[in-house]
């Protein structure tokens, strides 16, 4: 088996592939290092949601279908957890939840909404609940939040650790994972590199938000930018003024919503959208992030906690997520061709390429499982337009997002635009 990239999606299709049949050949061939890609730069929301509408899921499961992908993704946050538990792998991974800020009234609304809309997908009470102004407070308090909704489904975690400590099991166990090999094209039963072609009964691909440089992918998944600041440990005083005692991932209700995470050391890290995308899918190299960017993250973390707004950034970061023209995840394994591949995670790939890589190791070995009747197996989603349309259409849906949160902040009710434009693009 010979796998494409040495990210989440790579590593974990790997593992599973070896525990179940240990005497496989199993070989990762990646262009640069082992975390080069999101995997090494997330902010660690080991999440149990997946993106895209689902409606996109029940047209092709039903409603059965996208309620067992859903439990099936709640699974994987609890798989992820058992697996750095057993492996003895220290990933700051602490299962304290979800907690969606509503910052404008407008939001409030919109969340409100989301979780009613959560309940038609099967999400109980106990799967998703809203909060009051009160009830958010207790757990954490960010300036003019109206309140919030509360998931126990997520999970923090130091995505570098887990993305190291994977990488060694996986060596353990037998994988050789070669480094600084690009991969210029896949082909049926073959990847060709520039030392000569590795022949595989199977060739994954696992590049995500690269596989636009492969030949004859270039329209395949957009390489949206996410951005992330991280500040110097806070004092006690200020985390006394925060609260958020606990280990719960955050966000806000926005159209252009920022993540965050209390990391375990007592920093906070916050990321959001910089440049959205790249003309021609270009994806930023190393990850140098823009001084404005910086600056707007900045920002956002100082009016949400004023107690954090003079605490030094340590470092900044960004890199590139997988979005595909219809936003919805696909995992894909053609016996004939021996192709297969998995992603479009857009910005919630860490449990879910762990649910992936599961799938996908079913689906090479020829079992037919709950996993391989999920259904975004074998989903083909359409491909982005040619430039300089997709340039004008990612760039222009995130600036139009952005008018509709300022929008937001100055009056009651959700954006209409915002709204129109969820149903234009098929994102929500
Ligand atoms: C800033 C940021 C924050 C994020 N935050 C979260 C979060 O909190 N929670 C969450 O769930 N998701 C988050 N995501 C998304 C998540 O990180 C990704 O969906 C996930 O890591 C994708 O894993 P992957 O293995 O599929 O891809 P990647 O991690 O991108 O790995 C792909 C690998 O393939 C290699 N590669 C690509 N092309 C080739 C080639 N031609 N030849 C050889 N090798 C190649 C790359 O070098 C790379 O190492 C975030 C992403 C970013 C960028």
């Amino acid at each position: 088996m010979a796998i494409v990239g040495a990210g989440y999606t790579g590593l974990w299709t790997a593992y599973y592939l070896k525990l179940a049949e240990p005497a496989l050949r199993v070989l990762v061939l990646e262009r640069e290092r082992a975390g080069y890609g999101a995997s090494g730069r997330n902010g660690g929301w080991v999440s149990g949601f997946f993106t895209g509408p689902a409606r996109v899921y029940e047209r092709r499961g039903g409603r059965a279908g996208l309620l067992a992908l859903q439990r099936a993704m709640f699974d994987a946050v609890d798989e992820v957890g058992r697996f750095l538990l057993e492996h003895g792998v220290d990933a700051d991974f602490a299962k304290d939840g979800h907690v969606t800020v509503a910052l404008t009234d407008a939001q409030a609304v919109r969340l409100r909404d989301s979780v009613l809309e959560a309940r038609v997908r099967g999400c109980g009470k106990e799967d998703l609940v809203e909060l009051d102004a009160d009830a958010l407070a207790r757990r954490v308090r960010v300036a003019g939040a109206r309140g919030g909704a509360f998931s126990p489904h997520v999970a923090r975690a130091h995505p570098v650790k887990l993305l190291l400590g994977l990488a060694a099991v996986v060596e353990r166990l037998g994988v050789t994972i070669h480094e600084s090999t690009p991969v210029s094209e896949i082909r049926p039963h073959e990847a060709r590199t520039p030392m000569g072609p590795v022949r595989a009964r199977w060739v994954v691909r696992a590049s995500e938000g690269y596989t636009a440089q492969l030949r004859g992918l270039g329209r395949a998944l957009a390489p949206v930018n996410s951005s992330m600041i991280v500040t110097e440990p806070l004092p006690a005083h200020a985390w006394e003024e925060i609260g958020w005692e606990g280990a719960e991932v955050l966000s806000d209700g926005a159209h252009v919503y920022c993540y965050l995470q209390r990391t375990a050391d007592g920093r906070i890290a916050i990321g959001g959208r910089g440049v959205p995308y790249r003309f021609a899918s270009r994806t930023g190299g190393a990850g140098e992030t823009a001084e404005a960017t910086i600056a707007q993250l900045r920002e956002r973390l100082a009016s949400m906690f004023p107690a954090a707004a003079a605490v030094p950034l340590d470092h900044a970061w960004s890199g590139v997520l997988g979005v595909p023209r219809d936003w919805c995840v696909s995992v894909q394994a053609d016996p004939g061709s021996g192709l297969a591949w998995a992603g479009g995670y857009v910005g919630l790939g860490v449990a879910t390429a762990n649910l992936a890589g599961r799938t996908l190791c079913d689906l090479m070995l020829g079992r037919t499982s709950t996993l391989t009747a999920l259904p975004w197996v074998g989903r083909r989603p359409p491909r982005w337009e040619p430039e300089p349309l997709r340039w004008l259409a990612i760039n222009g849906l995130y600036a139009l997002y952005r008018q509709a949160d300022r929008a937001e902040r100055r009056r009651a009710r959700p954006s209409r635009l915002a709204r129109a434009l969820d149903a234009a693009s098929g994102r929500r």
